[in-house]
């Protein structure tokens, strides 16, 4: 109860920092899928926890995603100020998420931003160079879409500010308290990024699509794995979003940049080998990315949990997300 008044007081007078370091985060799954749903395709709110202002680590769901999450009583300690013409929705859209992080363009990735940014308010997408660079000649070219963004095709609308981030440097979410480092990640010849997003010494680690470093012959997430590991050591990596796209029963030859649980659980191990044995005990592993199945059967998270968990020997705490799912991390 008092926790509430204070976060209310706090917020009347929007003191600049709400959280503290050491509380974890606070993750809405907006889009759970890989695909084929449109309206549930890639995107979680992260926040720290108890602070209101947060980003999103990619944007295929948004409008769709708050709604579902609204329905399921992910945002019952959000109160919309008196004053605002908004909706619950509406409100967390143009206010609480205060930016957007972009692993690549594809459009599972982006549809979410696309769609609402008639209504959406100013703020920054931060994503690499590359990345920017196709949102604005693919998507905000006024061909596709008009161009919300503050670059390419004139007239600029600026309501999107587009930040190129620099790999592995660190950079301040503007209006969050949080910081994110972009690590790129190969994806089937195309550049994708996993996000380090840290508050204090909290740290949670994001990915866009990636196919395993053995198959896209890089070494894209062993430099991550290295990058993170004294956080991992240390229980300040609080979670993990890593994509499986397909059951153990794909072919190497067609992963198409993405990974099965196989090649997860290898990269994993390969985790714990830098961290240190018995590093990964209960760590939460959010597997996002799953393609939604329009065939008979057993649903394809289902295998995909299955085969997981039957090489789980790192006591990883493996997580099947649902849209409008909240965790705190
Ligand atoms: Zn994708
Ligand atoms: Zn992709």
């Amino acid at each position: 109860m008092k926790r509430t008044i204070l976060f209310a007081l706090a917020a009347c007078f929007a003191l600049p920092t709400l959280s503290r370091a050491g509380e974890g985060f606070d993750v809405v799954t907006l889009g759970a899928r890989g695909g084929i749903e449109d309206g549930n395709l890639s995107a979680y709110l992260i926040s720290p926890h108890g602070d209101p202002r947060g980003v999103t680590c990619d944007a295929g769901a948004l409008v769709a995603g708050l709604r579902v999450a609204e329905a399921k009583g992910a945002f019952d300690t959000v109160t919309v100020p008196a004053d605002s013409p908004y909706t619950r929705v509406g409100y967390m859209l143009t206010d609480r998420i205060r930016g957007y992080l972009i692993s690549h363009a594809h459009l599972d990735h982006i549809a979410g931003l696309i769609a609402a940014s008639p209504d959406d308010a100013k703020k920054p997408i931060y994503a690499l160079p590359s990345v920017n660079s196709d949102i604005e000649q693919t998507y905000f070219n006024w061909e596709a879409w008009p161009n919300f963004g503050n670059r390419g095709k004139e007239p600029l609308l600026k309501k999107y500010e587009y930040r190129d981030l620099p790999a592995s440097g660190k950079v301040e979410l503007t209006g969050t308290g949080m910081s994110v480092t972009a690590f790129p990640l190969s994806h089937g010849g195309v550049e994708s990024t996993a996000f380090l997003v840290e508050n204090g010494k909290d740290a949670l680690l994001c990915f866009g699509d990636t196919g395993p470093d053995e198959v896209e012959k890089a070494t894209r997430i062993a430099d991550i794995w290295t990058a993170v590991a004294d956080k991992v050591r240390a229980r300040q990596l609080k979670a993990i979003i890593i994509e499986v796209s397909y059951t153990n029963a794909q072919p190497d030859k067609f992963l198409f940049g993405h990974l099965t649980p196989a090649w997860l659980l290898k990269s994993l191990h390969g985790l714990e080998e830098k961290a240190g044995k018995g590093s990964l005990k209960d760590l939460p592993v959010v597997i996002s990315h799953i393609k939604y199945s329009l065939k008979k059967g057993p649903l394809p998270q289902e295998d995909i949990l299955k085969e997981l968990q039957a090489g789980n020997d790192l006591g990883v705490n493996f997580i099947i997300p649902e849209q409008g799912m909240k965790w705190r991390f």
